[in-house]
């Protein structure tokens, strides 16, 4: 329960008026118990922001990372950028962890949310769509109706706020912006427009918290020299930062999306009507590339693999077809489009779209990949992405570290691999970072047992290693009284487990996929005893605490995928560097998945439960046993007794 301090309590001034046995943690919540690793981490920020350096932090789970770092920002005063890795952990410490430690501490820092452009009503989309009344079905006229609505009475405009539309409902491309086909300023609707809103309360505001693809879509443009979208700020703070590597070397790179290409043709056909109704053979070309995109979708299904280094098919005769015949219509509908922009702002945008799009392809199916990028094709159902991927975004990360004096604060539950920080520095290029562990408050030797079961087969040779892995889990569901997560590391073996289980367990069975993983998860929380199984997107955020979650299996060692292009090429680089690819990529990836999948069984004081870890190469290989050493300190067993005994002790005593 949160009391709030009495209004005679003097605002705090040192970390100890915070955290400490009397500190204002200490009178807000009853049984408040100082944690070392949180006084830790906080003490290690306060002197980084006094010595303006940069610092990287494995705050151990349960530490309180968030509290850890808004409390010496707000101490120090200083103007402040926290980011984080999702826009769901955006919102939730812009709207609940942030007012609570102000209030807590007494503080008036002004504070403002920003997320992407694709996040807030497009007030001029909106009026075009309104005005242009063509929609695909009942159901978009009915959201466009409900947005409408919402849009008379809502203040900021941040879709996810719209309770009346879904925030993944199909029709908010058509009222939400993108860099290519916002005016600007010359928009009619300029002045009231929330994009603008929003970055102009970021600018003033203190402390502002936005999501790591914001933070990279800055640099990104800083590095093209166009403005930036963010304000300048003395401490930058990036939670959830094991995500960072991955995140800025999309941005740092370019892409170029059949969905990409569907989007400029329905906005040349909306800007045709409204500002040349007499030229509708620019409609004719805009469909003929829609039409041109199928038969690439379709020459791609025979690839090997969803993730397509292009050196691999560039040479393929049907694929080199597909593309050539979709460079021509995007050649014809560049030129219709040339001839129409004059004619208004919103036809000279889509001209200028058509020919970043016509550049963007030619420039990735003529170069050649080099030391310093590779380009590599992902392939879904029904569209595709061309991606040029750097291999060192860390240089671009680095240079914008390193271009002023300030406070940079990268922190994680996961990012070292035993003690060695090294895989984490290396892609981001942080060559003189202080790198420090703080520990986790959780008493792992009491509140968890390890469960090796024993005598399983090779999961890379047997074709039954999810069946046998389940025949050994299913006794643990017994004793846990279901109130488990089995975590796969991929959807094929998810797939199988989802079959072999169907019917056969006495517990709810919450299968990923079935529901929104929010929905899942409140579900699941809600049985009691409910058994889910999930891949990479269960492995981390997710908190479920107290005994609806006992048991965490996890089936195998979280290796990356061996045909991932840009895995190889950066594979082929260490090598060439000297180093190893297993040491020095392949297994920190594995520890750091590893860890945060452990992760989801204790989440606080009180937890107690099991984690099975099933793949029998944790024990009969050395990097095995390296993996085992780098998680928290359990004891460890491969006895259905103990395991039994376990729950035994958990039940409470009458
Ligand atoms: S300025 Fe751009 S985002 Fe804002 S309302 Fe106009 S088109 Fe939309």
């Amino acid at each position: 329960m949160t009391h709030h301090p009495a209004a005679n309590t003097p605002r705090p001034t040192t970390l100890d008026d915070v955290f400490g046995h009397e500190g204002v943690l200490a009178q807000a919540f009853a049984g408040y118990q100082p944690r070392p690793g949180q006084m830790q981490m906080a003490e290690i920020i306060r002197d980084a922001i006094t010595d303006s350096r940069t610092v990287v932090i494995e705050a151990g789970t349960g530490v309180g990372k968030t509290f850890g770092y808004l409390a010496p920002v707000l101490l120090a005063g200083r103007k402040a950028i926290v980011s984080t890795g999702t826009k769901h952990l955006q919102d939730q410490i812009f709207s609940r962890d942030l007012p609570q430690i102000k209030a807590l501490m007494g503080s008036n820092a002004r504070t403002a949310l920003l997320k992407g452009r694709a996040n807030y009503l497009c007030q001029h989309r909106l009026d075009r769509a309104i005005a242009e009344g063509r929609l695909q079905s009942p159901d978009w006229v009915r959201a466009l109706q409900r947005i409408k609505t919402w849009a008379e009475r809502t203040r900021d405009g941040d879709i996810s706020r719209c309770d009346m539309v879904t925030e993944e409902h199909g029709i908010w491309p058509l009222v939400t912006s993108t860099n290519e086909n916002c005016l600007g300023k010359e928009c009619p609707a300029f002045d009231e427009c929330f994009v603008v809103k929003a970055r102009e309360a970021a600018h003033e505001a203190e402390i502002v918290v936005i999501n790591h693809h914001l933070f990279c879509a800055d640099i990104a443009i800083r590095q093209s020299g166009f403005a930036q979208l963010l304000p300048e700020a003395d401490v930058v703070v990036l939670d959830e930062a094991h995500q960072l590597p991955e995140i800025a070397s999309l941005f740092f790179g370019s892409a170029l999306s059949s969905g990409q290409m569907i989007d400029l043709v329905r906005d040349t056909v909306r800007e045709q009507q409204a500002e040349a109704a007499d030229m509708s053979d620019i409609t004719v070309v805009a469909h003929q590339l829609e039409v041109a995109l199928d038969p690439c979708v379709l020459a791609l299904k025979n690839a090997r693999t969803d993730r397509i280094a292009w050196a691999e098919i560039a040479e393929d005769a049907a694929i080199q077809a597909t593309f050539n015949a979709l460079d021509e219509c995007l050649k014809e509908l560049t030129s219709a489009l040339e001839i129409a922009a004059p004619r208004g702002k919103g036809l000279a945008s889509c001209h200028e779209r058509a020919v970043q799009m016509r550049q963007g392809l030619s420039s990735f199916r003529s170069s050649k990949d080099t030391d310093t990028e590779v380009r590599w094709l992902e392939r879904r159902e029904k569209s595709f992405t061309l991606n040029i991927t750097p291999m060192d975004a860390g240089k671009t990360f680095s240079d914008v570290v390193e271009s002023q004096p300030r406070t940079w604060v990268f922190t994680s539950a996961t990012l070292a691999a035993g003690a060695d920080f090294s895989h984490f520095t290396r892609r981001l290029n942080l060559n003189l970072a202080l790198c420090q562990q703080t520990p986790s408050p959780f008493d792992y030797p009491n509140q968890a047992l390890m469960y090796l079961p024993p005598d399983l087969p090779d999961p890379k040779t047997d074709s039954d290693y999810t069946l046998k892995i389940l025949r050994r889990v299913f006794p643990v569901l017994k004793a846990s009284g279901g109130r488990a997560f089995l975590l796969f590391t991929s959807h094929r073996e998810l797939k199988k487990a989802a079959e072999i289980l169907e019917g056969k367990l006495p517990f709810p069975l919450f299968v990923q996929g079935m529901q929104a993983k929010a929905t899942l998860l409140e579900q699941f929380r809600q049985s009691g005893n409910g058994v889910l199984l999930g891949t990479q997107s269960f492995w981390e955020g997710v908190d479920v605490r107290g005994e609806a979650l006992s048991v965490v299996m996890i089936d195998r060692i979280p290796f990356a995928s061996p045909d991932d292009p840009v895995r190889r090429a950066r594979e082929t680089q260490l090598k060439e560097a000297g180093h190893s690819p297993f040491a020095a990529m392949a297994m920190p990836e594995a520890i750091i998945t590893f860890k945060q999948g452990v992760g989801r069984l204790i989440r606080d004081v009180t937890d107690r439960g099991i984690l099975v870890l099933c793949d029998p190469r944790l024990q009969s290989t050395g990097y095995g046993r390296q993996i085992l050493d780098a998680l928290p300190p359990m004891r460890r067993t491969s006895d259905p007794i103990d395991v039994h005994a376990f729950f035994q002790e958990s039940i409470p005593k009458t």
